[in-house]
């Protein structure tokens, strides 16, 4: 089935500040359901692999390593239009440009701790849910 997985991480600022729960909640609310997940710690290489798309950008070495600063919690999730949808719950990339309601509006501390991580296609979803999990640890 196309369109029906993404992969998400709850980066360390919101797993840090406690707010895990409450976002797997929103994340399950959505109508998402969990078909992996890994509390897990990157290194700066592996973050440096998972984001290598930015590499050259000015944000990327300190993103590296804010993403290894501490555990996250990587998920793959399954759902009807599961991408698209799971953009407008996560908002913007910056919180101050999120729209209401959103989980980086609720938990974002700033454009790079923004709380949570969401694929941009199909594609990339498949690419980052294998980068943490083989297909018979998903359920
Ligand atoms: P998104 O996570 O919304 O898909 P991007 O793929 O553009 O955003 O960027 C990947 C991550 O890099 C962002 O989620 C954020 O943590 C960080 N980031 C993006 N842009 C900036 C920026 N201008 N300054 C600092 N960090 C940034
Ligand atoms: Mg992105």
């Amino acid at each position: 089935m196309a369109n029906n997985i993404t992969f998400t991480m709850i980066k360390p600022d919101a797993v840090a500040a406690g707010n895990s729960g409450a976002i797997i909640k929103m994340i399950e609310e959505a109508g998402y359901r969990i078909v992996a997940a890994k509390k897990t710690i990157l290194t700066p290489a592996h973050a440096g692999q998972f984001y290598e798309v930015h590499k050259g950008r000015p944000f990327y070495n300190d993103l590296c390593k804010y993403m290894s600063s501490g555990p996250v919690i990587a998920m793959v999730l399954e759902k009807d239009n599961a991408v698209e949808d799971f953009r407008k719950l996560i908002g913007s990339t910056n919180p101050a440009e999120a729209a209401e309601g959103t989980i980086r509006k609720l938990f974002a501390k700033s454009i790079e701790a923004n709380a949570v991580h969401g694929s941009d296609s199909d594609a990339n979803a498949a690419i980052e849910s294998s980068f943490f999990f083989s297909m018979t640890e998903r359920f």
